[in-house]
């Protein structure tokens, strides 16, 4: 498995980094292995906490706020740093990707978009209802919830984001791959039906459970939106991590989750280690019995 402590890095090493999603120029390869993305003080105070949970060695390390061209950005490291030119996927976990706090704020001002129309009708023709059409628009929330009964994000608790394989390009095309005969045969072909890979990315999985289960941080947090991060490469070394914490808010001190009781408004629960589990059951499918 990879190794998640901070090595001392040759500064004439040139840093290896790409990005499979998420908003491009967000991002900056910092110094000694390190990564700078756009600050975010929600993401910043998740960081933080973590650096001091049981969670840490899942988490890439994060090293404070610095400064560049006037804008702040989180540092933390480059998770690829310790891979060989490694195929990279990102995996959104839970079983949605807005939090309750975006819902109610659509709610109160509901704002048609027709980006989002458009990007509706792009991938279905058929989705927006008559209304939709006249108003060559949808709301922000519809088409959340919309995008969510496409993947397997309300069916599986996880989706895939995209995957780049070692000297290829960018796969990302996966707002359609819902079944888990579709999930199963994408993640066949990333791990290029090397099983010697699936039992790393398993067992590591299986251990990023059980901690996830006793994490303090965990209990008290609505994970929405953050990522694992799975990275391979041709020596066989694997690594998962968790990423992206831009959407991951404290709850009020009375409440906890457990991360698997379905989603109701209202119970904030985000559907992560059902996602976990099912991810679990799917690789472990991939291999022999
Ligand atoms: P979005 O909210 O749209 O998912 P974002 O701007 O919040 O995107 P992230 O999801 O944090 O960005 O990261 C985007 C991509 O950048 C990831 O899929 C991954 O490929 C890469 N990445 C992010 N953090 C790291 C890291 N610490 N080490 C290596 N790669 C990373
Ligand atoms: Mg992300
Ligand atoms: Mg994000």
């Amino acid at each position: 498995c990879g190794t998640t402590s901070l090595l001392p890095m040759t500064p004439k090493k040139p840093q290896q980094w790409l990005q499979v999603v998420g908003h491009a120029g967000s991002f900056h390869v910092g110094d000694y292995g390190t990564l700078l993305k756009r600050f975010c003080e929600g993401e910043q105070q998740c960081y933080l906490r973590l650096m001091e949970d049981t969670l840490r060695p899942f988490v890439p390390a994060y090293h404070g706020v610095v400064q560049r061209d006037e804008q702040d950005y989180n540092m933390m490291d480059n998770l690829l740093t310790h891979f060989n030119t490694p195929a990279i996927m990102d995996c959104k976990m839970g079983s949605r990707t807005y939090l309750e706090r975006e819902l109610l704020l659509a709610r109160e001002r509901p704002q048609p978009r027709n980006d989002m129309y458009e990007k509706m009708v792009a991938v279905d023709p058929e989705a927006p209802t008559v209304q939709e059409r006249a108003q060559q628009a949808v709301l922000k929330t519809r088409y959340m919830q919309w995008r969510e009964t496409l993947s397997s994000t309300t069916s599986l608790g996880f989706r895939i984001e995209g995957f780049k394989k070692s000297n290829e390009e960018c796969h990302t095309n996966f707002k359609r791959t819902k079944s888990r005969e579709q999930v199963m045969t994408a993640f066949t072909n990333f791990v290029e039906s090397n099983t010697h890979i699936v039992w790393g990315y398993l067992r590591r999985l299986k251990e990023l459970r059980q901690v996830l289960e006793e994490s303090v941080f965990f209990r008290t947090h609505e994970v929405v939106g953050s990522s694992l991060l799975f990275l391979h490469d041709w020596k066989g070394r694997t690594g998962v991590w968790m990423i992206d914490f831009g959407k991951t808010a404290v709850l009020p001190a009375h409440l906890t989750l457990d991360h698997r009781t379905p989603w109701v408004e209202g119970n904030r629960e985000d559907g992560y280690l059902w996602g976990l589990d099912n991810l679990i059951d799917i690789l472990s499918n991939m291999l022999p019995l």
